[in-house]
């Protein structure tokens, strides 16, 4: 792990221009909330980068047949955390499958790795954080990683 400054607006602004340089997402809709004056984290951006990079492309492709694509950072003076919310309107995950997807390679698609997930829950937890979803079948999923703001810059 190489820590550093991670900017977490800034980050996910990069990771979202290059998501719709690569894929086709002309049914997809994108909403940002991001709030102004994060606090700047100390942390691998590369890593985070990684994390944030699995859960849009997740979210994208729960989404074959269209959907909203929600973005949102928030500071938690209360927690002393920020946190990076990443919501879909897709598929949602089975209840029964809800338990396994942090698991390595537990995955429900024809070319999924299963990867994905469990590496992201090792490099949050890595970072002292934190990642919950919350899902309905049929209804849609939010991811939210919260990440310690103390030893910030
Ligand atoms: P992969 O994407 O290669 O399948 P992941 O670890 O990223 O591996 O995800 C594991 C599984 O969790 C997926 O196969 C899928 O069943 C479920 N999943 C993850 N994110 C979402 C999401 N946003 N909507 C619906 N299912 C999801
Ligand atoms: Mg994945």
């Amino acid at each position: 792990k190489q820590l550093g400054h991670v900017r977490v607006n800034e980050l996910m602004e990069e990771i979202l221009a290059q998501i719709v340089h690569q894929v086709p997402l002309s049914h997809i809709r994108i909403i940002k909330e991001y709030e102004p004056g994060l606090p700047i984290l100390e942390g691998d951006s590369e890593q985070i980068r990684q994390v944030l990079t699995n859960l849009v492309l997740n979210a994208i492709q729960a989404m074959d047949k269209g959907g909203i694509l929600t973005v949102r950072t928030q500071l938690d003076r209360q927690r002393e955390q920020t946190e990076i919310m990443i919501a879909d309107t897709g598929t949602g995950i089975e209840a029964d499958n809800l338990q396994q997807i942090f698991n390595p390679f537990f995955t429900t698609k024809a070319n999924g790795t299963g990867l994905g997930l469990s590496v992201s829950y090792g490099i949050v937890n890595d970072h002292g954080g934190t990642i919950r979803v919350e899902s309905k079948a049929g209804k849609g999923s939010t991811f939210k990683v919260s990440l310690p703001i103390k030893g910030r810059f």
